[in-house]
């Protein structure tokens, strides 16, 4: 069976296996059809394979914490370490309560609290935050179209007061620089990026090459430093479904509530899916699955 079999075949279980709820606490999300699909798989040697509405814009919300980790990082090396920890939390992915015996530092970048503080940390170094961001997204995937969606921006910021409270118990802890509004106005714009399947897994083949651009061969990030974001995805990728990923996928991988998951197998592929029915722990319950049946037909994962 080739690849774009597999994809048919695995999605032929949508309709008995689509559980699950459309995110609403950001209430714009709430718009999108709960039977959409779309998976897209690219090669580091680029072969591409598609399936489904792959074509399709959505809020890839929190995968977007990968690419400002990645620019803060870049910036920052090893000190950036000083801020945020890399240990997986096993708490969902708003949550507030391990600050406090944590002196301030966000357990990981890949959940609310970790990534408004590299926010913070990109705040100090982008002239213009929200162009440089999309100006780094551009060059990765290499497609100019990409933006954020300012709908879903927006309804993020009017309904932001959990991510504020965040905010404001790191400040409390001298781990928050800039000025509130300013860093949530970017924090929003930076998890309403909309992209498409295919655009996602084409964002993403850097950390799969190496650390290096399969389209323009640019050395995006170390090899070294590619070993440790992917690692950081492993761990905490998926917040406190984590484990879970890691058994039944077996890759690194990175959810967003609009629905979506990217996946990557080092010097091999990047997957991307989206299916915005989420489980009770905010992940793409049918991308989930779609991902395990992936790894198991496709016999590729990282174990
Ligand atoms: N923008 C979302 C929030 O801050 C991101 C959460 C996610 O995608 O997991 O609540």
């Amino acid at each position: 069976m080739n690849v774009n079999e597999i994809l048919a075949k695995l999605h032929a279980k949508l309709p008995a296996e689509n559980t699950g709820v459309v995110a609403s606490y950001i209430p714009e999300l709430a718009h999108v059809g709960s039977e959409k699909f779309g998976v897209h798989a690219v090669t580091v040697d680029q072969r591409e394979y598609s399936f489904g509405d792959a074509q399709e814009g959505f809020s890839i919300q929190s995968i977007a914490k990968v690419l400002s980790l990645t620019m803060a990082y870049q910036r920052e090396n090893q000190e950036l370490w000083k801020r945020v920890d890399v240990e997986p939390s096993g708490t969902p992915f708003n949550s507030l309560i391990q600050l406090e015996s944590d002196g301030g530092i966000p357990r990981n970048p890949m959940n609310n609290s970790g990534a408004l503080v590299v926010c913070d940390v990109l705040l100090n170094y982008l002239a213009d935050p929200k162009k440089d961001l999309l100006a780094f997204v551009h060059s990765l995937s290499g497609d100019q179209s990409i933006g954020f969606n300012e709908k879903v921006a927006a309804s993020e910021r009017e309904t932001s007061s959990r991510n504020r409270a965040l905010i404001e118990f790191m400040r409390s802890f001298g781990n928050i620089h800039n000025d509130t509004e300013r860093l949530l106005d970017f924090y929003c714009s930076l998890c309403s990026i909309e992209m498409s399947c295919q655009q996602l897994a084409q964002t993403f083949l850097f950390l799969a090459n190496e650390g290096q651009s399969p389209f323009t061969g640019e050395q995006i990030v170390s090899k070294k430093m590619t070993k440790r974001l992917n690692a950081i995805m492993q761990l905490c990728g998926l917040y406190d479904e984590a484990g879970e990923f890691a058994f039944r996928v077996g890759l690194p991988g990175k959810s967003g509530v609009g629905g979506g998951i990217v996946a990557l197998r080092p010097r091999d592929y990047c997957v991307a899916v989206w299916s915005p029915p989420l489980n009770p722990k905010g992940n793409s319950n049918f991308g989930m699955t779609f991902l395990e049946g992936f790894t198991s037909e496709v016999g590729d994962s990282i174990f």
